[in-house]
C-alpha cells in the first residue's frame, strides 16, 4: 500500500491551507484549490495570505509539494481524497449557510471518474454527509465511485500548524470501511508516531510513545462531535462571565474563583477566562447552527440560546464599564489594544473588539487602535477616519488617551511598559476585558484599573464614580 496519498483541498484559508501543508509535512501529494484568483496567486508567489504561526515556515518548505489551483476538474481527478474546507456561515434563521459546500460538491460531481472519499473538513450540521451523497447522486455520479466522510477540524487559529499535527483527537465519520482506511493511510503518520520521530518533525504534545489518537464513528456522530464541542466550549466561557457579573456585584474575584474551579480536574482551567466574551468564525455560528439543528429535530436545546445571550451581553457590560469609568464618551479619546477576535491571530471576523469600537465611535468618543496582527483586516471594515485611527504601537495608541482598553488578549498587551504608559496617557485609566493584569500591579503604576469580574481599583487621586451602573 503506498504510503502517500493524493490529496486534494477546496478552499485555502485557514482550515484548507493549513491543512493542506500539515498533509504536505506528513508526507503526501497535495493541490490546493480555491476561487479566490488573487489568493492563489499570492500562494503561487510564495505569499502567506493569513497570519498564523509556524505557516510561512511550513509553506515555504513545502513548496514543491503543494500545488494551489484554481483549477478544481484536474485537481479532483488526480486525488484520492477530496477534503471540503470552505466556509459555513450563519445564515439569517441560524442555520449554517452550506450553499458554498453545494457548489463546490456540484463541482466535484462533474470531474468524478474513480472512486473518491469525498471529506467534509468544514464545520456542518448533522446529515451534510446525506446531502452530499444525494447532491453527487443527482448529478449521475455511480456510488461505487464515491464515500462521503466527516473529518471535523478542531484546530485554533493561532496554534493551527501544531494543532494539526498534534491533535488531541482526529475522528472520523465514515459510513463504509474503505472510505475510513483512506482517512487512516492519510493519518497514519500521526497516529503510528512515525511523524514524530521524523528530523525536523515539530514538536508538540504528541510523541512517537503517545502519537495522535483516531476514533471512528458514523458520519452523524462525527458531524455532532464537531458542534457539540464548540458549543461545550462556548458554554464555559458564558458561564464563566455569568459568574464573573455575579462575582463583581459581591466584591468577589473571577479570577480566584475561576482557579479554584478550574483545579477541579473535572472542570479544568481551559476556556474559564472571564472576559469579553467569545468571537470569530466558528463559536457563535456553530452555536446557533447546533440551536437549528435541535430545533429542526423537534429537541429543546434552549441553553444554547443562553450560551449566545450571556455572550452578547458581555459586550454590553463591557461598554457599560467604559460609561462608568469616563461618565459621557462624546469628544473623549481612547485607546483601543486589540482588534482580533482573539491573540495570535488577524481573524478580526466577529470579534468582540471591533463590536466594542462600533459602539464607541457610534457613542461619539474617538479611538486610535493597535493590533499586532489584524489592522489592515480591520481597516475594511472600520475604514481610518477623523474618529478612528491607527496606530503603529500600543503607546502610539496610548497618546493623550482618556483611557485605554485592552479588547484582545495579545501576550504583548500583558507586559506593557506602565511608566511609559502612563507617561503617554492623558489619564491613568486602564479598562480591561481580558483580565490580563492583577489589579495591584497596575494601582501601584497609578492607573485606576478596571477589569471584568473583579472589583474596579481606582486611583487615589481620581476616587470612586458612584452612581453609575457597571
Ligand atoms: P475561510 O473563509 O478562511 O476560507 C474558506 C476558503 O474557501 C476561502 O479562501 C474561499 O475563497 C474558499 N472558497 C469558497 N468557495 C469556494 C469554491 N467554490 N471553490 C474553491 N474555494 C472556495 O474559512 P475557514 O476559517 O478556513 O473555515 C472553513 C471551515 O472550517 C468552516 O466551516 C469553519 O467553520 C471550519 N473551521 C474553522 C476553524 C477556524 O479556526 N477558522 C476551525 C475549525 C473548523
Amino acid at each position: 500500500m503506498p504510503k502517500s496519498v493524493s490529496i486534494c483541498v477546496i478552499g485555502s484559508g485557514y482550515v484548507g491551507l493549513v491543512a493542506a501543508v500539515c498533509f504536505a509535512e506528513m508526507g503526501h501529494t497535495v493541490t490546493c484549490v480555491d476561487n479566490d484568483e488573487a489568493k492563489v496567486k499570492t500562494l503561487r508567489a510564495g505569499g502567506v495570505p493569513i497570519f498564523e504561526d509556524l505557516l510561512p515556515d511550513l509553506l515555504a518548505k513545502h513548496r514543491d509539494k503543494v500545488e494551489f489551483t484554481t483549477d478544481l476538474a484536474s485537481a479532483v481527478e488526480r486525488s484520492e481524497a477530496i477534503f471540503i474546507a470552505v466556509g459555513t456561515p450563519q445564515g439569517d434563521t441560524g442555520a449554517a449557510d452550506l450553499s458554498y459546500v453545494e457548489a463546490v460538491v456540484s463541482e466535484i460531481a462533474r470531474h468524478i471518474g474513480s472512486y473518491k472519499v469525498i471529506v467534509e473538513k468544514s464545520t456542518v450540521p448533522v446529515y451534510t454527509n446525506e446531502w452530499v451523497s444525494r447532491v453527487l447522486h443527482r448529478h449521475g455520479v455511480d456510488p461505487k465511485f464515491f464515500d462521503v466522510v466527516s473529518n471535523p477540524e478542531f484546530l485554533r487559529e493561532g496554534t493551527a500548524v501544531i494543532d494539526f499535527l498534534h491533535p488531541d483527537r482526529i475522528v472520523v465519520g465514515a459510513n463504509s470501511e474503505r472510505s475510513a482506511d483512506v482517512l487512516k493511510r492519510i493519518y497514519a503518520p500521526l497516529t503510528d508516531g512515525t511523524y514524530y520521530d521524523q528530523p525536523g518533525a515539530l514538536p508538540g504534545p504528541c510523541s512517537a510513545a503517545h502519537p495522535a489518537r483516531v476514533i471512528v464513528t458514523s458520519a452523524q456522530s462525527a458531524e455532532i462531535i464537531k458542534h457539540a464541542s464548540n458549543a461545550f466550549l462556548a458554554l464555559k466561557i458564558s458561564f464563566i462571565n455569568a459568574v464573573g457579573n455575579l462575582a463583581e456585584s459581591v466584591d468577589a474575584d473571577i479570577e480566584d474563583i475561576a482557579l479554584g474551579m478550574g483545579l477541579d480536574s473535572r472542570i479544568g482551567p481551559k476556556f474559564l477566562r472571564a472576559g469579553l466574551g467569545y468571537g470569530g468564525s466558528c463559536f457563535p455560528k456553530d452555536v446557533a447552527a447546533f440551536h437549528w439543528v435541535a430545533q429542526k429535530q423537534g429537541v429543546n436545546f434552549e441553553l444554547l440560546q443562553e450560551i449566545r445571550k450571556i455572550n452578547e451581553t458581555q459586550r454590553e457590560v463591557f461598554f457599560n464599564k467604559v460609561l462608568s469609568a469616563l461618565w459621557t464618551l462624546r469628544g473623549k479619546r481612547l485607546a483601543a489594544f486589540g482588534l482580533a477576535f482573539k491573540g495570535d491571530t488577524d481573524d478580526i471576523r466577529d470579534s468582540p473588539a471591533i463590536s466594542v469600537i462600533k459602539k464607541l465611535l457610534e457613542a461619539g468618543a474617538s479611538v486610535t487602535a493597535f493590533d499586532p496582527a489584524a489592522m489592515d483586516r480591520a481597516k475594511d471594515v472600520l475604514p481610518p477616519s477623523a474618529k478612528m485611527n491607527y496606530a503603529s504601537d500600543m503607546y502610539e495608541a496610548a497618546k493623550d488617551a482618556d483611557a485605554v482598553l485592552i479588547l484582545t488578549d495579545w501576550k504583548e498587551f500583558a507586559s506593557i511598559d506602565l511608566v511609559k504608559l502612563n507617561q503617554q496617557v492623558k489619564f491613568p485609566i486602564i479598562i480591561d476585558g481580558r483580565n490580563l493584569y492583577k489589579p495591584k500591579d497596575i494601582e501601584a503604576h497609578g492607573f485606576t484599573y478596571v477589569s471584568v469580574g473583579r472589583p474596579a481599583s481606582y486611583h487615589a487621586q481620581q476616587g470612586k464614580p458612584r452612581g453609575l451602573a457597571s
